[in-house]
């Protein structure tokens, strides 16, 4: 028996079977490392508005004051609390959907123009409030091929962020235009930019370059991790030039479907 084992063991295909199986379980190991990180930043994040909650009701529990615009002043940090764990759980559900959708991306005519200006009709208000300008330049209609819904989501979280994170009174200024081979949407803002050296983790699941002022402009981390992978599912690339203190612009490209009049 044990001769057998020795020699079946021995064989170039069993080899090549052994070496398959190492690189498989490696793949797995490194999957369930990655989901283990992703869980654990999840709770993580989860866990931060919980406790600021925790410590709002506790002092809530044992106050004993007469005045109750302070009560309403507590209420009202727990109630933002629970907006920005709603935001966490409804990004993190959208990305998981994402995933399992991925077969099943819907192939559609988008005419990416449309889709732009219908999607930006929702944000003005944002840039009103902030008196930021917002400015568009579309060429004519443009075709790609996709899910309409997503991509407005990627439209919508890369100009939310550019008002986000734009002073009063800046410019953001939108593009759809047909590149060299792509449909191309350019999103620039004459906002606060992103630090060279955090560039590269810009699309990373609950990266922040300042998590103290996210916290309070209400963001999650996942906006930009959400549009890449859209993009990316759509044959698209999404990519970024930015300069800190001077402003940032975005390049979403899209494979044109067709360009009929
Ligand atoms: P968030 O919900 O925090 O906005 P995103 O994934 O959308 O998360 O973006 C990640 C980080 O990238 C942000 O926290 C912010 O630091 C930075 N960022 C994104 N867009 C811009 C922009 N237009 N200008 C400056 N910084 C930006």
């Amino acid at each position: 028996h044990l001769d057998q084992r020795v020699k079946v063991r021995g064989s170039k295909e069993l080899r090549q079977l052994g070496e398959a199986f190492n690189i498989m379980s490696e793949k797995l190991e490194n999957l369930d490392r990655a989901r283990n990180e992703f869980v654990s930043n999840a709770s993580h994040e989860l866990k931060t508005p919980l406790s600021a909650i925790k410590v709002l009701t506790e002092s809530l529990i044992h106050m004993d004051v007469d005045d109750p615009s302070i009560y309403r002043e507590f209420l009202e940090d727990i109630n933002s609390e629970i907006d920005r764990l709603n935001a966490i759980i409804n990004d993190l559900l959208t990305l998981v959907k994402i995933d399992t959708e991925a077969e099943e991306l819907k192939q559609e005519p988008v005419d990416l123009v449309e889709l732009v200006h219908s999607t930006l009709k929702g944000l003005q208000i944002l840039a009103q409030k902030k008196n930021i300008r917002l400015e568009t330049f579309y060429d004519d209609r443009l075709i790609v091929s996709g899910d309409a819904v997503k991509l407005r989501q990627v439209v919508s979280n890369i100009v939310d962020n550019a008002i986000k994170y734009t002073p009063e009174g800046g410019r953001v200024t939108v593009e759809v235009y047909k590149g060299v081979e792509n449909a191309v949407v350019k999103v620039s803002d004459t906002g606060i930019g992103i630090p060279a050296k955090d560039l590269p983790h810009i699309f990373d699941r609950f990266f922040r370059v300042d998590k103290a002022r996210s916290r309070t402009t209400g963001g999650t981390g996942l906006g930009l991790s959400i549009a890449q992978k859209i993009v990316l599912q759509h044959g698209g690339n999404i990519r970024v030039v930015s300069e800190e203190g001077k402003g940032s612009t975005f390049y979403v490209e899209l494979p044109i479907k067709e360009n009929k009049q």
